[in-house]
């Protein structure tokens, strides 16, 4: 099973993404925190990504899909990845749907965080002083929330038509959006195992068949 979680920053698609790794024994892949580290351990690439990500712009298409194959082509997590932050734009989500074909797997639910712009700014003055993150202000805050609005908008009606969408209310209490999560995921699992069965069934039809 691999998901896809989004949402504006402060939405708590950190939060919620470490709660649905430990429950259902995934990988977090969130782009966020793979440019943040390269930017601290000071590579190439991070001296390129700095300015923009302090600027609250997005980093390019190119640059982040490097970065996420990495994680899809490693057989130990195969099926297993929930993407946090990414995919940012339609280009980025096609991209990853031709990555995920190229080795054999598919996304299965995506969750959308809806929050407003007020909680954003709470949530981000919050975090500025757990994380002292350099992009954690309110004006960064207000620019960053306006990019997901306007880069976000394709994204939705893509996944939505796709009928992998759902939307969870990001503005409940961290319990309560758990809550809501598990109830998706789980349900979707049901709908693959019935899938599954149904399959064998199929299979299981054919191979009678085939013996009478
Ligand atoms: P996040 O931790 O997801 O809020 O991301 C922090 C910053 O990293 C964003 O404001 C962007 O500058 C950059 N970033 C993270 N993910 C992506 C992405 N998928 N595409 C482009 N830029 C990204």
């Amino acid at each position: 099973m691999n998901l896809v979680i989004f949402g504006p920053p402060g939405a708590g698609k950190g939060t919620q993404s470490k709660f649905i790794v430990n429950k259902y024994n995934l990988y977090q892949l969130s782009t966020g925190d793979l440019l943040r580290s390269e930017i601290k351990n000071k590579t190439e690439l991070g001296t390129k990504i700095s300015s923009i990500i302090n600027s609250g712009d997005l980093v390019s298409d190119e640059i982040v899909g490097n970065l996420i194959e990495k994680f899809i082509s490693n057989d130990n997590f195969k099926n297993k990845i929930i993407f946090d932050g990414y995919p940012r734009t339609l280009t980025q989500a096609n991209n990853l749907d031709n990555l995920l074909k190229k080795y054999n797997q598919k996304i299965d639910l995506v969750l959308k965080l809806s929050v407003s712009l007020a909680t954003v700014k709470k949530r981000i003055l919050e975090r500025r002083t757990q994380e002292n993150r350099a992009d954690d202000n309110e004006e960064l805050a207000i620019k960053r929330f306006n990019t997901y609005e306007k880069s976000s908008k394709p994204l939705i009606d893509y996944y939505a038509q796709s009928n992998l969408l759902k939307v969870v209310n990001g503005e409940a209490s961290i319990v309560e959006i758990n809550t809501e999560i598990s109830g998706l995921i789980d349900s979707m699992k049901g709908w693959l195992w019935m899938i599954k069965q149904y399959k064998y069934a199929g299979n299981l039809k054919s191979i009678i068949l085939w013996l009478e």
